[in-house]
């Protein structure tokens, strides 16, 4: 479809223009020159009798000037500016034209699509009205697949009027719904293509119930020594999410499962849980995490929880010696490790399991279907494919989650650890930056750890990785009797370890960190946590950085250094973190300030890949959508294939149930 339209249908009088339209405009040419003051520029001043326009060119050819003559008629579309005596329009679209009733203007909307080098706007336009004329001479079809009593009301067209409508819309389109996606023919498309992606993802789900997977039961005694030898009492909803995962797992067929729970209400553990049901099967179990250091985090906890029952945890990483990596691998191939911890590496190619049977997806609040599916398949072998069980700290709404989920089980930790206190937290303006250093000092005075984030200041890793170099020097200078480390995405993976276990130990008493910190990473001890630039950054991230202390007992506190004069949304985004720790109000609120598209990036990072809908903005349609799904089910089944192929191609693997 077209990114958006100009509307070339109605001819402006030069009188009437004004500054910032753009617009259709006809007039003579009175005066062309070529002039030579700063910027050489070709000048051309056409008029209509109720007024006057500047047409002006910095690139022009000899031949372009010598033809521009004076009593020439030119039809223009461009956008007007203000200029020194008249309106300008700089490098307008421009042709000459002999006679204007032999010109008529464009009676639809023109079309603007999104264009890639070697495929420009003539062409595409082109090729889409080619289409649009094989459908209106019957040579083609676009049968309409929705149930007939869905969307009814008479604005909403029928398929090939919407897909007519929007490549042509008539000249009194209402522009401004068409540009905010809104338009009945936009979603008509939308909601179809909605329900082809729910249908397609129950499509899924049905077929993961008839694939195989082995039955993980019988892991209790394992898992109960396990239990005995932690510090703590599963809370309730852990011990309950624990059991629906449980319940899962000794079913035959693969388990999709997805968990939310808040920062810091202990999922690693409900994880450990289920690799344990794995491991007691004898079968393998994969945990992936979205960065190095949290990856290496899982390693360690894995290894010291796990390796006193006996059982091998391999680290396998990008960042790994090849003679290490070779061992790994071995030990994946041939089964001696029986839990692997790693990032995307864990899916690569020349990785072979020996025997996986369950893979563990931590902080993957993009992890799309695509994602999913390509593991379900990477994870094939005899005929049985892994359950995966993913892990998300990121609550959505439910029925976004229905729809960008539907083909997973949902679980729900609702409960933080007891003991909990509520991470206080104050905003403070950068100016007063020296008494923040002075409440840290005093904290840390009193055995307190912290950490000092600095977060994207300018899109570029190497800047983040320098401002945080440089404040962890300035800090080092404020506070010489602390121990400060430093920690990058650019330091090499043994010196972030070395980093990390230092802090751990509490040999580290504050650590300078960018935002590689910001999913995962958990350091009880750590109580007080210092974000920069706090006003730059989404309500989401703030939560899950700000979710690294509070984890202990002991009282904690947030300090959000911002540098003013704050924009409304970010007062907005610092006053939430302020009255609240709750992950689901956070999230609300944050749906509310970012508004459509942004809270999931559907669009960009293709939760669900979608071309046309929205689920944020659609989120409306998202009902109708699932009724239209059951009725298709129940009444129209012959009618799921084709629908499904429209929208999502003939990726065999979406067919294939
Ligand atoms: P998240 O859900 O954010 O991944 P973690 O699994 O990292 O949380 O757990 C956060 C902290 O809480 C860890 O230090 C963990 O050991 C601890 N923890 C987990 N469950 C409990 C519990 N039931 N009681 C007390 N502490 C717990
Ligand atoms: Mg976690």
């Amino acid at each position: 479809l077209p990114s958006r339209y100009e509307d070339r249908t109605r001819m402006v009088p030069l009188g009437s223009l004004r500054a910032g339209d753009t617009a259709v405009v006809e007039g003579t040419i009175e005066l062309a020159e070529t002039v030579y003051r700063g910027r050489r520029s070709l000048l051309v001043r056409i008029g209509d009798g109720s007024g006057w326009l500047t047409l002006r060119f910095f690139h022009f050819s000899a031949a372009q000037a010598q033809a521009l003559k004076r009593g020439l008629r030119l039809r223009c579309y461009g956008e007007a500016r203000a200029g020194a005596a008249t309106l300008e329009m700089i490098h307008p679209e421009y042709r000459v034209v002999a006679d204007t009733a032999a010109a008529p203007t464009d009676d639809t909307l023109t079309p603007v699509y999104p264009a890639t080098e070697g495929l420009g706007q003539r062409k595409l336009r082109n090729l889409a009205g080619q289409a649009l004329d094989l459908l209106a001479g019957k040579r083609v079809a676009l049968p309409d697949w929705l149930p007939p009593d869905t969307l009814t009301g008479a604005e909403y067209p029928q398929l090939a009027d919407a897909v007519r409508y929007l490549h042509e819309p008539p000249a009194e389109a209402d522009r401004e719904r068409l540009a905010a996606g809104t338009h009945p023919a936009q979603r008509r498309l939308a909601f179809e293509e909605l329900l082809a992606q729910h249908l397609s993802l129950r499509q899924l789900r049905l077929a993961s119930d008839r694939h195989r997977a082995w039955p993980l039961a019988g892991g209790r005694p394992l898992q109960q020594r396990f239990l005995a030898a932690l510090p703590f009492e599963l809370t309730a909803a852990q011990q309950r999410v624990a059991d629906e995962i449980g319940r899962d797992l000794a079913a035959p067929h693969p388990m999709m499962r997805l968990v939310q729970g808040d920062v810091g209400s202990g999922k690693t553990v409900v994880a450990a849980l289920a690799v344990l049901a794995a491991v007691a099967h004898g079968a393998q179990a994969a945990v992936m995490a979205p960065t190095e250091l949290l990856a290496e985090q899982h390693f360690h906890n894995f290894d010291r929880w796990l390796a006193p029952l006996g059982i091998n945890v391999t680290w396998l990483s990008g960042a790994l010696t090849a003679a290490a990596r070779r061992d790994a691998l071995a030990a994946v191939a041939d089964g001696d490790a029986a839990v692997i911890v790693g990032t995307h590496a864990l899916f690569q190619a020349e990785v072979e399991f020996a025997r996986l049977a369950l893979i563990v997806i931590d902080e993957q609040h993009r992890f799309g279907v695509h994602q999913r599916l390509a593991l379900r398949e990477k994870g094939e072998r005899d005929g049985r494919h892994p359950h995966q069980l993913i892990m998300t700290a990121t609550p959505i709404p439910r029925t976004l989650a229905q729809t960008a989920y539907a083909d997973l089980d949902t679980s729900v930790i609702d409960e933080l650890p007891p003991g909990r206190v509520p991470v206080a937290t104050v905003a403070m303006a950068e100016s007063r930056r020296d008494q923040v250093v002075e409440n840290l000092a005093r904290a840390l005075a009193e055995g307190r750890q912290a950490y000092w984030v600095c977060p994207l200041i300018e899109e570029s890793d190497v800047l983040q990785c320098q401002a945080a170099e440089d404040t962890a020097a300035r800090l080092t200078e404020a506070l010489p009797e602390w121990r400060i480390g430093l920690l990058h995405g650019r330091m090499k993976t043994a010196e972030r370890d070395a980093v990390m276990s230092a802090f751990k130990r509490g040999d580290v008493h504050l650590l300078v960190a960018t935002t590689v910190i910001e999913v995962g990473v958990d350091v009880p001890n750590a109580s007080l946590m210092i974000i920069e630039n706090a006003e730059r950054l989404g309500l989401a991230q703030l939560h899950q950085l700000r979710g690294r202390v509070g984890r202990g007992s002991a009282e904690s506190s947030c300090v959000l250094l911002y540098r003013g004069p704050l924009s409304k949304t970010a007062r907005a985004r610092l006053t939430a973190m302020r009255e609240t720790t709750d992950g689901f109000e956070i999230a609300r609120r944050d749906l509310a300030l970012r508004g459509p598209g942004e809270m999931l990036g559907t669009r960009q990072t293709g939760l669900l890949q979608l071309k046309i809908a929205d689920i944020v903005r659609d989120e409306a349609l998202l009902p109708w959508v699932q009724r239209a799904a059951e009725t298709m089910i129940s009444h129209y089944p012959e009618r799921i294939a084709p629908l499904i192929r429209r929208w999502l191609g003939d990726a065999g693997r979406y067919g294939r149930v």
